[in-house]
């Protein structure tokens, strides 16, 4: 039988049980996991195209437990947001990366982090100010910061939305847009809201060059941008021919496997040095 969502698993119930214990067990190793370290932030390059030079990098967080092994975010990250433990995990990643971004600006090559952050957790009481308090303790100028939000998370309450934004947006932390065009998005918030970077979702980018559907609303995304002065991120970018497209479309950032993974701190450090960016 399988999983057709929460609650409804059909009748057979060994397997409904086993589905439970096996999440519960989960949730259970998952609370337990930061505190033996084995949760660990790892960073993906962000390059600019015209360039081809890293200026900046987004946390993701990875989890190895000693028995279930790597558990993939897209299993524990849902998983943390319906317990509420996102807020937890969230910013014990928040303080991670602002640490991360101060070590990047004090060298010679300076960069942003991009943390994404989950609606929970963006709209505990709050956040903004533990945010502004974080970069304090460490020293971080505020631009040197990017919140990714998707736009399931600016879909809530417009007006609480608008505020929070405005808020750190007056702090004077960046913010993006994650999967853009994969949600219901409504283009009215670009408009309203202090967006500085869209990120293309990897399912636009994957039929690039051939697939002339991806192809134009890549473009779009691109131009729509341009006209905003918004920068546009493209995610997922594995081969040269993607990310040669993309950089004649005029798209100002790719992240992906053809430059590198998410990788650990000193891994990242070593890629950037070498590369000289
Ligand atoms: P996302 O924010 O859309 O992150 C991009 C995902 O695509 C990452 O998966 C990344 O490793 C993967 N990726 C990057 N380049 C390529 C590529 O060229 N090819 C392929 N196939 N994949 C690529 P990851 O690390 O497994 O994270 C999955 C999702 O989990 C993230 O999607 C994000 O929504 C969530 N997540 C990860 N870390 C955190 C976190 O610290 N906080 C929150 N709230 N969510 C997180
Ligand atoms: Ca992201
Ligand atoms: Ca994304
Ligand atoms: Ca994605």
């Amino acid at each position: 039988v399988k999983e057709r969502g929460r609650g409804s698993y059909g009748f057979y119930r060994p397997q409904m049980n086993a589905n439970l214990l096996s999440r519960m067990k989960m949730e259970h190793a998952m609370r337990l996991a930061l505190g033996v370290n084995h949760m660990a932030v790892h960073y993906q390059p962000q390059v600019e195209l015209a360039s081809g030079r890293v200026m900046g990098m987004e946390a993701l967080l990875r989890w190895t437990d000693p028995q279930l092994g790597a558990v993939s975010p897209a299993t524990f990250i849902p998983l943390a947001e319906e317990c509420g433990y996102i807020v937890t995990l969230g910013a014990w990643v928040m303080e991670q990366a602002i640490v991360e971004a101060s070590h990047w600006h004090a060298s010679k090559t300076p960069m942003v982090v991009s943390v994404n952050v989950s609606a929970l957790e963006f709209r505990q009481p709050g956040f903004v100010d533990r945010v502004a308090s974080l970069l304090t303790r460490h020293g971080l100028p505020p631009r040197c910061l990017e919140l990714e939000l998707t736009e399931s998370v600016l879909l809530q309450e417009a007006q609480e939305m608008a505020q929070l934004l405005g808020a750190l947006a007056q702090l004077g932390v960046g913010l993006s847009i994650d999967d853009f065009g994969t949600g219901y998005s409504s283009l009215a918030y670009l408009k309203k809201l202090p967006i500085q970077r869209l990120k293309i979702d990897k399912s636009f980018v994957d039929g690039l060059p051939a697939l002339e559907r991806d192809q134009a609303i890549v473009q779009a995304i691109v131009s729509m941008g341009r006209a905003l002065g918004i920068a546009v991120v493209a995610e997922g970018v594995e081969t040269d021919a993607q990310r040669d497209a993309l950089a004649a479309m005029g798209c100002d950032f790719y992240q992906g496997y053809l430059y590198a993974p998410a990788l650990p701190v000193p891994r990242l450090r070593e890629l950037v040095s070498q590369a000289g960016a």
